[in-house]
């Protein structure tokens, strides 16, 4: 299982990090250990001084596919919830500087948080999904996959070129603006509409 994440798939984000908005997706990859499950602590790494979150739209894999066509994309997943694509943010400054990898900022243990599961049926439109999180109470983050640069879709059309999708693999489809710091004691809570989909303590 592997968990594939894109970068700047929202105008309003890639702008508020002084990043140009990308022509194709921008991905990179978490391992399985930096699965977070609900109702566990994070536990803030002591090699960070600016851990911050990004709460994302994530959807699970249910297929195998290389080279999946856009088209027949919608048939490679069948649940969603959110997440956090937890950032140690001073070492991917550190990092994107130097133009070395980001995995010490992004891949750490426990940087992948995801919520409940949902599953996709006729109803759901993954492209129009309302999100927000919430910051010891006080919205930081609102969101809807209506904004995305690239569709889930498109993702998968072109992440699965490169890298074979498996069963049970996540991606995190990106953040929209808002992004911030976390501290000990911080509780962060996402909500997809009004429904409560995790709630997660730092220490
Ligand atoms: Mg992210």
């Amino acid at each position: 299982m592997k968990i594939i994440c894109v970068g700047r798939n929202y105008a309003d984000h890639a702008k508020e990090l002084n990043n140009d908005v990308p022509k194709e997706p921008v991905f990179f990859m978490k391992p399985k250990n930096a699965l977070m499950l609900p109702g566990k602590p994070m536990y803030y790494p002591e090699f960070t001084n600016d851990l911050h979150y990004e709460c994302e739209l994530v959807v699970r894999i249910c297929k195998n596919g290389k080279y999946v066509g856009e088209k027949f994309a919608h048939k490679y997943y069948d649940a969603y919830t959110i997440g956090i694509d937890f950032t140690a943010r001073d070492l991917q400054r550190e990092q994107q500087q130097k133009g070395l990898p980001w995995e010490i900022a992004k891949a750490f243990d426990q940087s992948a948080l995801t919520g409940e599961w949902l599953p996709i049926d006729e109803s759901v439109n993954i492209q129009d999904i309302s999100f927000s999180l919430l910051k010891n109470g006080e919205t930081v983050q609102s969101g809807n996959s209506s904004n995305m640069i690239f569709s889930v879709n498109k993702i998968i059309a072109y992440v699965s070129k490169f890298i074979t999708m498996n069963i049970g693999d996540l991606i995190f489809t990106g953040t929209p603006a808002g992004v911030g710091p976390v501290l000990p004691d911080d509780e962060l809570v996402g909500l997809i509409g009004d429904r409560k989909i995790f709630d997660v303590l730092i220490k």
